[in-house]
């Protein structure tokens, strides 16, 4: 009798050890576990709006058929400007797939899946925070499936991996590819872009999560918390310090500054092309090289069916701060000329003084 008892107590304490064990310590997170279900509902009830670069699927009734067209434009955009910075390669898992955005109505962390699918949280969508290209660059980055549960070896190794920069390149390239396609990308812990971004990690650095998320900046490893229920305490900080080091350490490490900016200038051109060709609908011509690229923002003296502005801010300056050059007759027959004259801001020149025009890449 008096055994059963000692074995009955110890039953308690040990039941309520675990209650006291579930109420306080952090529990894993497991976002993706529910995303075939997610897909599942979707592809039975949700709509589906397809682009040139992405697949949008959506809850049934959640945006109208206009706000979904100009998300999968956005998108189609915003995809676009992430393979040009990052490029092709043998490596990728995406290939040349399009990039399928799941949005869900249940609560969840945004997340990519290697397998050429992202998925949203629709309040994400709603509060204007979703990170659509970072979600997407994992996806280009992606160099294996993941699917179905994982081995612990296996685990063991990503959890060595350096995560400031599995997490900063996404951050650093889907905030670059945003600027240069006139969007932006959701702001989920309110780093304030590439512009505040080092400010931010300083500041959140010297508050009580700093000690625990500086030791992984830089260095191999991750804060557990990131993956737990605590992921509040230390996310922000990481996020922002993550972005701020790639930021700042990519030039010197990488040496492809040069490149990135003769990058960031062809997709510029590109999007004012595109800018030009809707002006044109609507005028029936390009502007004059005298009305200028400023025929975007203001209507020219005598123009009538001019339905601008057709740019949403200033006309871009190229990388390097000077004004792109537009002609309209272009030469050879062209209907109009952009250049961009690179670092050197003069005609012609090799590697970072190269020009990027309208027409490089044209056929003949
Ligand atoms: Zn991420």
């Amino acid at each position: 009798m008096r055994r059963i008892t000692c074995a009955l107590s110890l039953i308690f304490v040990v039941a309520s050890g675990a209650a006291v064990h579930v109420q306080n310590a952090p529990q894993p997170l497991n976002w993706a576990g529910d995303d075939e279900k997610r897909v599942a509902e979707l592809a039975a009830g949700g709509n589906r709006d397809d682009g040139a670069n992405v697949v949008l699927w959506t809850p049934a009734g959640a945006l109208g058929a206009d706000e979904r067209r100009a998300l999968v434009a956005r998108l189609d955009r915003g995809v676009a400007a992430l393979r040009t910075l990052v490029g092709s390669h043998d490596w990728q898992t995406v290939g040349d797939r399009k990039i399928t955005y799941y949005v869900s109505a249940d609560r969840f962390v945004a997340h990519a899946s290697g397998r050429a699918a992202v998925f949203i949280p629709l309040i994400r969508l709603q509060d204007g925070k979703a990170p659509y290209l970072h979600e997407a660059m994992h996806e280009l980055l992606a160099t294996a499936e993941t699917r179905g549960p994982m081995d612990p070896a296996r685990l063991e190794r990503i959890k060595q991996r350096p995560l400031w920069l599995g997490e900063g390149l996404p951050d650093y390239v889907a905030l670059t590819a945003a600027a240069s396609t006139g969007t932006t990308e959701g702001d989920v812990f309110d780093i304030g872009g590439l512009d505040g971004v080092d400010r931010t990690c300083a500041t959140r650095l010297a508050g009580p999560a700093g000690p625990e998320v500086l030791r992984f900046i830089g260095a191999v490893g991750r804060p557990d918390a990131l993956f737990t229920t605590e992921r509040q305490t230390v996310a922000p900080t990481f996020y922002a310090c993550s972005t701020s080091f790639t930021h700042g350490s990519g030039p010197r490490f990488i040496r492809q500054g040069e490149k990135a900016q003769a990058q960031a200038a062809r997709i510029q051109l590109e999007q004012l092309g595109l800018t030009l060709d809707t002006y044109r609908l609507d005028v029936g011509r390009y502007p004059t090289t005298q009305e200028g690229l400023a025929a975007l923002r203001q209507r020219p003296f005598g123009v009538d069916r001019w339905d601008g502005p057709y740019l949403k801010k200033d006309v871009p300056k190229d990388p390097w701060d000077r004004p792109y050059i537009y002609r309209s007759p272009g030469e050879g027959g062209r209907p109009y000329d952009l250049v961009s004259l690179g670092a050197d801001g003069a005609p012609g020149g090799e590697g970072d003084n190269r020009d990027v025009t309208s027409w490089e890449g044209d056929k003949g």
